[in-house]
C-alpha cells in the first residue's frame, strides 16, 4: 500500500548508516514520506562514537494536525473492516518485521548503543513477537448477551476509540511503540505515535514496513520534542486515547492534558524494583539473575532494573563478590561488535545525571563502590558514552540511590535479617512496578509475591515484557496494563450496551 517511490531502501538493508541516512528528516503520514511542515530537523547522535548519523523531522503542532486527520479519515474505514481481517493484516506485518529483524537490531543498535548481541537483537525479535500475538486477537473483540427481560435483546460489542496518540521514549522503543501500536489497531483504532527525541529512527522504519501492508493513515510516525510535538499530540481533541512511556513527571503533564478532554490514558512510568535474595536460593544461577534482573546488557535503561537488591546476611559478602565477577566478565565496547556485552548510554545528559548519582553514593559515609567492567580501549571510542557498572555496598535506605530511578548501570545492594523485614523495605518505595524473589521455598516465595506492591512479581527469573502477560506497575509506577489481551480490550476499546426492544 506504500506510495512509491519512497526514499529508503526496499530490501533488508544491513548497512545501518546508510539505512539511518535514507531514514533522515522526514515524519510518516497518511502512507507515505514527508518532511516536517517547518522544514526543520535535529540530529541523532551515535551514541557510542559521538558522531551524527541521521537528521530527524522535527514535529510541531502543525504535523501533529496533519497526522492526527489523515488518522482521523482511515479510522473510519479500518474499523468497518473485520477485526479477524484487521488481526491478519497485523500478523503480515509481523511477518515482514521478521525478516527486518536484523536490519532493525543493528539500526537500534546505532542509534541508541545498545549491543547487538545482547540487546538490540533480542528487541527487534520480541516486536515481531507483539504484532504476531495481537494479530492472533481480532476474534476476541467480542462482547456478551446480558440478561434483562424476556422481549428485549440486550448485547454488548466492543467499539474502538478512535484515533490514538502513543508517545514513546528511548530506552527500548522498538519494543514500547509495539506493545501500543499492535492492540490499537487490531481493535480498530488508527495510530500517530510521537518517538523518542534520542531513537527516532528505528520506529520509522517498522512504520514505514507496516504501511507495505496497511492501508495508509492507519499508523503514522512523528519525530520531534516533548513540548513541541508530545504535547500537541496529547492535546488534539481527535486524539481520544493517549498511551504513554516515559518519566512520571512527563506523565503526570500527560494525564493532566488527556483529563482536560476527559480521554483515558495508559502510562508507564518506571519502578526502583527489589530483587529478594535468600540464603538459600540456587546460588549460581541467582547471580546471572542478578546480572539480568539489573539488565547490565541495556546499561541499566530499563523501568524493571534490579536498582534495589536485597541479600540475606549469610550469604551478603560471597554473593557481593560474586556479582561483581560476573559482571567484571562482562565485555563493554562498540555495540554493533558481536563480541559485546554492555553498550552505551543513551545521550550526554542521561550519562550526566547517572554520573552525579555514583558520584553522590561515593561521598556517602559508610559506603563502598564496586566499579565493574573495564571501558573499551578502541580510540574510535573515546567518544562513546561508556560508564562502568557500579554495585554499591554499604548506602542505607534514606539515600537517593536506593529510592530513586537512576535509570544507569548502577544497584545497590542491601543485607537485611528475615522476610518480613525486608518486605517492608521492599514495599517503601513510590514505584511499584516489578519485583523478584530468588528461593527455594515456594511457600515464602508465594506469600510475599502476594503481599509485594508491584504489577509483575516473578520467583527464580527476572524476564523483560512477555506477550500474554499484563505488564504494568502500581503506584507511582503507572496506570494499567499493556502486552496481553486484557490491555487490548481495556485500553483501546469501549464497550457499548445495545439493548432491542422486541415486545
Ligand atoms: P526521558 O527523561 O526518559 O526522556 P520523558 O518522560 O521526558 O523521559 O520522555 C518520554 C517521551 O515523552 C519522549 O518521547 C518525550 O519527547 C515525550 N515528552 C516529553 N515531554 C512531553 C510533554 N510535555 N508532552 C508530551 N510528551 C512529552
Amino acid at each position: 500500500m506504500l506510495d512509491t517511490p519512497h526514499p529508503t531502501p526496499a530490501g533488508v538493508t544491513l548497512d545501518e548508516r546508510k539505512l539511518a541516512a535514507a531514514l533522515s528528516g522526514l515524519h510518516f503520514i497518511g502512507g507515505r514520506y514527508v518532511p516536517a511542515l517547518s522544514g526543520k530537523t535535529f540530529e541523532v547522535v551515535n551514541p557510542a562514537t559521538g558522531e551524527p548519523v541521521a537528521k530527524a523531522a522535527e514535529g510541531d503542532a502543525a504535523d501533529v494536525d496533519a497526522a492526527v486527520r489523515d488518522a482521523a479519515r482511515a479510522q473510519k474505514e479500518w474499523a468497518k473492516m473485520p477485526a479477524r481481517k484487521r488481526g491478519a493484516l497485523v500478523h503480515q506485518c509481523a511477518a515482514l518485521l521478521k525478516e527486518h529483524q536484523e536490519e532493525l537490531a543493528r539500526l537500534i543498535a546505532l542509534e541508541t548503543g545498545k549491543a547487538l548481541r545482547t540487546e538490540s537483537r533480542v528487541e527487534a525479535g520480541v516486536v515481531a513477537d507483539i504484532f504476531e500475538f495481537y494479530g492472533g486477537l481480532g476474534s476476541e473483540l467480542k462482547g456478551e448477551s446480558v440478561p434483562f427481560a424476556p422481549n428485549v435483546l440486550s448485547v454488548t460489542v466492543r467499539e474502538p476509540l478512535g484515533v490514538v496518540g502513543a508517545i514513546i521514549p528511548w530506552n527500548v522503543p522498538m519494543l514500547l511503540m509495539a506493545l501500543k501500536v499492535a492492540p490499537a489497531l487490531v481493535a480498530g483504532n488508527t495510530v500517530v505515535v510521537k518517538s523518542a527525541e534520542e531513537a527516532p529512527l528505528a520506529v520509522l522504519r517498522i512504520c514505514e514496513l507496516m504501511n507495505r501492508v496497511l492501508p495508509p493513515g492507519c499508523f503514522n510516525m512523528l519525530s520531534g520534542f516533548g513540548p513541541e510535538c508530545g504535547a500537541p499530540l496529547v492535546a488534539h481533541p481527535l486524539v481520544r486515547k493517549v498511551t504513554f512511556t516515559g518519566s512520571v513527571e512527563t506523565g503526570k503533564i500527560v494525564a493532566k492534558a488527556a483529563a482536560e478532554k476527559l480521554v483515558p490514558v495508559t502510562l508507564e512510568l518506571g519502578g526502583k524494583s527489589p530483587m529478594i535474595v535468600f540464603a538459600d536460593c540456587d546460588f549460581a544461577k541467582t547471580v546471572q539473575g542478578a546480572l539480568t534482573s539489573m539488565r547490565f546488557t541495556r546499561q541499566g535503561q530499563s523501568c524493571t532494573a534490579a536498582s534495589r537488591i536485597y541479600v540475606e546476611r549469610p550469604i551478603f559478602d560471597r554473593f557481593v563478590a560474586e556479582m561483581k565477577k560476573a559482571v567484571d566478565a562482562m565485555v563493554m565496547g562498540d555495540p554493533l561488535d558481536e563480541k559485546t556485552d554492555i553498550g552505551t548510554i543513551i545521550s550526554p545528559g542521561q550519562f550526566e545525571k547517572v554520573q552525579a548519582y555514583i558520584e553522590e553514593g561515593k561521598r556517602t559515609p559508610g559506603a563502598v563502590a564496586h566499579e565493574c567492567s573495564a571501558l573499551p580501549k578502541d580510540p574510535a571510542l573515546k567518544k562513546g558514552l561508556f560508564l562502568r557498572p557500579v554495585i554499591f555496598t554499604g548506602l542505607t535506605k534514606e539515600s537517593r540511590l536506593v529510592r530513586e530511578e537512576i535509570f544507569g548501570p548502577v544497584t545497590v545492594i542491601q543485607p537485611f535479617d528475615d522476610a518480613e523485614s525486608v518486605l517492608a523495605e521492599a514495599n517503601d518505595s513510590d514505584y511499584g512496578l516489578a519485583a523478584s524473589l530468588w528461593t527455594n521455598n515456594l511457600k515464602v516465595a508465594l506469600d510475599l509475591a502476594h503481599r509485594l506492591e508491584a504489577g509483575l512479581v516473578q520467583v527464580n527469573q527476572n524476564l523483560v515484557v512477555q506477550a500474554n502477560l499484563s505488564y504494568g506497575g502500581v503506584k507511582s509506577s503507572g496506570l494499567g496494563k499493556e502486552a496481553s489481551l486484557e490491555a487490548m480490550l481495556e485500553h483501546f476499546t469501549h464497550k457499548k450496551t445495545i439493548m432491542v426492544n422486541m415486545g
